[in-house]
């Protein structure tokens, strides 16, 4: 299917001048296209609540108005409605009955009075606080807010999001500073009042505020502008290292060297530092809303598991918000998406954002080289991959978001991020050798991206513009060459990119830095090349995996232990057993609890130690390296 641009952000501005100059007449006509006025009120986010107040433009009748449901940037139908609260509606001072709708719990059904030329509404959204699973309510803390707009807003039925213009105004608690996309119309202390926007660009773009904050300006002067606005719990986490400075400088510049393009006004990394709200990375057109822990920009370990953050959702600016897979641009927020070509949104992306990070020198090339062995040998060790082909990883891509880390590798996670970068490290790989390095992806990203500069806009794709692009830099059968690996139920990993870059995967003894420093911060050991398990820091089995040793011994995840040979459970002490054992012929003998009943399993392993890592093919030429050295300093400095 050829793709067909089906809505443009730029288009709805256009709309948006046409609507403030004509709105008399439209308000002669209809109330209903009128800009709807909101007021968000944020004083109190520190005692976890927000208060809001819209006013709905709205004729005399039935009206129907929906909780935003499915999230762009989420895939999923996952608007945190259970966090809604104090929901009234009025006209002309007078309170409206409301009721749910029985199938569509994001509907609200009301009927407006004779005579009412709107409606208004009060509601509360109650902010929560991270827990184990992935609940977007927790998003403030004592000193900070990452207002998302959907979170905070119901429209009407009946029209797409992109000409459903609202006007938005923002109360700060005192003191507090802010950064956002949003153009800005007025500010006087802590209100500010943001110039009139669409729907579908609200959403897109969150305000992050707080009371400890910090603006960077990256590339000072240059057109567009670029920024790092950093929000913390605490004083103490903005002392950002100068040399991360300049590396995130470099990434403007290798993005800018790769894409060529931006769609965009200019560009906001809303960083927030805080254990105190969701983990998380997540794309818009002209921002990003990137929270990580509040010791990251300061701690090693940290820093390295966390590089590739900016990377990955800057690329989004081009590839998931510019580009945008059919299935995945629909025309409001309650319309079911289709993740069928999240391998070209998350998966293309997650590629890129690598080979930036590597580029901007976020990442040594050998730190690159050992995420990518990590990758690698997780899909080695990915039992699942006999059942669940990548492209169905892909299509219940809303299903498996918010499945617990338990049985991962037999159930597959959402396997499109990692296992993709393998694939399109294949495709770039194939493209270099094809040419004989003349084409690689370097070329794709400027082609399939490419398009005016400035301002947001959504151009959508499907499987075929994906292939067709790919046949223009280098004809073969990418149709083939693709579906082989995304419809492939083998076991094998898919390891031809790594193979093919001239490079092999190995396993020593030796740590693996980015599986070391998961160990670090989370306790849990990872055992997963060598006994076939991962062990959570208090004995309970996260995972086991089909075949290897401890499968065999009968361990499940759930499962706790509880000794190792006779000694009382550590991740060290299962260590220790682990390289003792090489060197015996005794098994590691595991006492268990087993939903309350004790257990003994003895592991029959003598293999040691095992870590992932990749090693130069010696004589075959070296199309990894090449990928990975920057771009805008050759661009700068022609041979
Ligand atoms: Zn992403």
């Amino acid at each position: 299917m050829q793709g067909n641009n089906c809505r443009n952000l730029a288009s709805s501005l256009l709309v948006l001048a046409f609507f403030l100059i004509a709105c008399d007449a439209c308000w002669a006509q209809s109330s209903s296209t009128n800009p709807i006025r909101i007021f968000v009120d944020a004083t109190h986010a520190p005692q976890k609540i927000l208060h809001a107040e819209l006013e709905i433009p709205a004729d005399p009748g039935r009206l129907t108005l929906y909780y935003p449901k499915w999230m762009p940037a989420d895939h999923s139908p996952d608007g945190p409605i259970a966090n809604l609260a104090g929901l009234k509606f009025s006209a002309n001072g007078k309170t409206i009955p409301w009721r749910r709708d029985l199938e569509d719990m994001y509907a609200v059904h009301l009927n407006v009075p004779p005579g009412s030329t709107s409606v208004t509404l009060n509601l509360d959204f109650l902010l929560s606080a991270p827990g184990p699973t992935i609940d977007f309510a927790a998003s403030g803390s004592a000193n900070l807010l990452i207002l998302m707009w959907n979170e905070v807003l119901l429209y009407p039925k009946g029209r797409p999001a992109n000409e459903i213009l609202f006007t938005p105004s923002l109360r700060l608690p005192e003191g507090w500073k802010f950064s956002t996309s949003l153009p800005i119309a007025k500010q006087t202390a802590n209100m500010i009042q943001f110039a009139p926007v669409p729907l579908d660009l609200l959403i897109d773009s969150p305000v992050q505020s707080g009371l400890f904050t910090r603006v960077i300006r990256l590339r000072e002067g240059a057109n567009p502008a670029h920024e790092i606005d950093i929000a913390s719990d605490d004083a103490w986490a903005l002392d950002i290292p100068p040399h991360l400075i300049s590396a995130y400088e470099r990434l403007v510049s290798e993005a800018s060297a790769l894409f060529q393009t931006h769609h965009y006004r200019d560009y906001h990394f809303l960083l927030t530092l805080s254990d105190n709200v969701l983990p998380l990375g997540q794309e818009h057109h002209e921002s990003s809303d990137d929270r990580v822990a509040e010791r990251t920009l300061t701690d090693a370990n940290s820093r390295l598991l966390e590089a590739e953050l900016f990377p990955h959702e800057f690329t989004h600016s081009w590839n998931g918000q510019f580009r945008r897979p059919d299935g995945l641009a629909t025309s409001d927020f309650q319309q079911p998406m289709k993740g069928e070509l999240l391998w070209v949104y998350e998966g293309l992306t997650d590629y890129i954002g690598t080979v930036l990070t590597a580029r901007s020198g976020l990442w040594t090339p050998e730190e690159t080289c050992e995420r990518l062995a990590s990758i690698a040998s997780t899909l080695e060790h990915r039992a699942g991959r006999a059942w669940r082909s990548l492209q169905d990883t892909a299509d219940s891509a809303q299903v498996l978001y918010f499945a617990p880390p338990e049985w991962a590798s037999y159930r597959r996670g959402t396997d499109f991020y990692i296992e993709s970068v393998l694939l399109w490290l294949d495709v770039d790989v194939t493209i270099r050798r094809l040419t004989r390095k003349a084409r690689s992806m370097n070329d794709f990203c400027r082609i399939f991206y490419g398009g005016p500069d400035g301002m947001p806009v959504i151009k959508t794709f499907g499987f075929d513009d994906v292939v067709s692009t790919l046949n223009g830099i280098a004809p073969y059968d990418w149709r083939s060459f693709l579906r082989e690996r995304l419809d492939s139920t083998e076991m094998r990993a898919p390891l031809g990119g790594i193979s093919g870059g001239g490079w092999q995967l190995a396993y020593t003894d030796a740590p693996n830095p980015f599986l070391a420093a998961n160990e670090q911060l989370s306790g849990a050991g990872d055992f997963t090349s060598s006994l076939g398990l991962v062990v959570r820091s208090d004995g309970t089995l996260q995972d086991v995996i089909s075949g290897m040793p401890a499968d065999q011994a009968g361990l499940c995840p759930y499962m706790k232990i509880v000794t190792i040979n006779d000694r009382n459970f550590s991740v060290e002490q299962l260590r220790r057993a682990v390289s003792l054992a090489k060197i015996g012929s005794s098994s590691i003998t595991l006492v268990t609890s087993n939903t309350g009943t004790v257990e003994t399993h003895a592991i029959n392993y003598h293999d040691g130690l095992r870590f992932p890592h990749l090693e130069k093919i010696s004589g075959a030429p070296d199309y990894l390296g090449e990928i990975l050295k920057p771009l805008a300093t050759e661009m700068a400095q022609p041979n």
